[in-house]
């Protein structure tokens, strides 16, 4: 399906991208308030808070609901700030356009539900309101799309998408996996549709947003969404990843705003990619190792041998092959694998020598 689109008309200043901050709920008329003002003195435009909470599972906190919709109705009055919120039925969109909501997100849970997302575009019909689409919580870039046409099926044409990472079931550094090639495929399959890297939700932790945000700006993203609280260690949910107004404008500050001709931004984007597949390299690497240490620790407990020449030539014959088979050299295959091989050998003497 074509995707129609027009530009967001939402306000960004030259000296930064376009960033929309706020707490990840709407928590108190107080915390609301105090975070919104301060956001607005740094020069932000456009506050987010949580109405309606998704949460993992049952007794965290689920947002206010209804009672929190004038609370940013009057950050709105008092800041001139514009306010966003997520919404994940129609019962939630009429809720947010009743009370002036000015900007809708669709959360990951949501997205990767086409039932939800059909229910949701069909209330949105004959409305003109920006609506950011995040990607599934699963890295499927079909149903991130599939999610977006939807929603300009309705009729919207001031969309966008939220990049924020995707789950996985073993966590290492991000809370969720950026997988960067995704935006970037994404990017160049809707290439005038606008994409907000969402650092926080990405990172999970404080200290993972200022590299986010300009690994994002390097790939060419077209703005942020960042959670801001006034407080953030007394956060009712997500308290690691978010900053004080004070703290964000740091960060913010501190971005490089790069600009780049077509050609050095497409190299750009593609050593990310590299960048990434590396990274991806380097972790199969570690679990390849760690099922060698295994295999060790077997051959300890059962006396055996750690050289085994017969399993080490099918390897080094078995991958070869298959390597010319996809285009790269046999002889190749077969020098990264000895290297490969003399790691695991070494890790097992280790494992053996106990
Ligand atoms: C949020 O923005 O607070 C949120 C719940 O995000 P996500 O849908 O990305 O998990
Ligand atoms: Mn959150």
């Amino acid at each position: 399906m074509e995707i129609e689109l027009q530009p967001l008309g939402l306000p960004s200043d030259n000296k930064r991208p376009f960033v929309i901050a706020g707490p990840c709920s709407a928590e108190t008329e107080e915390q609301v308030m105090t975070t919104a003002t301060q956001l607005a003195k740094k020069g932000c435009h456009m506050f987010r808070a949580g109405i309606w909470k998704p949460r993992t599972k049952p007794g965290g906190f689920e947002g206010n609901g209804e009672v929190a919709l004038p609370w940013m109705a009057q950050v709105k009055k008092e800041t001139g700030m514009l306010t966003a919120t997520e919404v994940a039925t129609p019962e939630h969109v009429e809720l947010a356009l009743k009370y002036g909501i000015d900007i809708l997100w669709v959360g990951a849970r949501t997205s990767a539900n086409p039932f939800a997302m059909q229910a949701l575009a069909d209330s949105l019909k004959g409305i003109d309101i920006p609506v950011m689409v995040k990607n599934p919580v699963n890295p499927d870039l079909e149903l991130w799309i599939g999610a977006l046409e939807r929603i300009n099926g309705a009729g919207i044409k001031r969309l966008g998408a939220i990049h924020r990472g995707f789950s996985s079931y073993d966590k290492k550094i991000y809370r969720n996996l950026p997988m960067w090639q995704i935006p970037i495929e994404l990017h160049r399959r809707i290439p005038n549709l606008p994409i907000v890297n969402d650092p926080s939700h990405i990172g999970g932790r404080r200290d993972l947003i200022a590299p986010l945000c300009q690994q994002a700006l390097d790939l060419g993203m077209d703005g942020l969404i960042v959670e801001s609280h006034c407080n953030p260690d007394k956060a009712w949910s997500d308290a690691s990843q978010q900053v004080t107004p004070d703290v964000l404008d740091f960060i913010l500050d501190r971005l490089v705003i790069r600009e780049q001709l077509e050609t050095t931004e497409s190299i750009t984007a593609l050593r990310k990619q590299i960048d990434e597949l590396d990274d991806a390299l380097i972790d199969l690497l570690a679990k390849r190792m760690r099922v060698s240490r295994e295999i060790g620790q077997y051959k300890k407990e059962h006396s055996m041998t750690i050289l085994q020449t017969s399993r080490y030539s099918e390897i080094l014959d078995k991958r070869g092959a298959q390597g010319s088979l996809l285009g790269i050299s046999a002889d190749c295959i077969k020098k990264i694998f000895e290297q490969i091989h003399e790691e695991s050998v070494n890790q097992q003497v280790e494992v053996m020598n106990k």
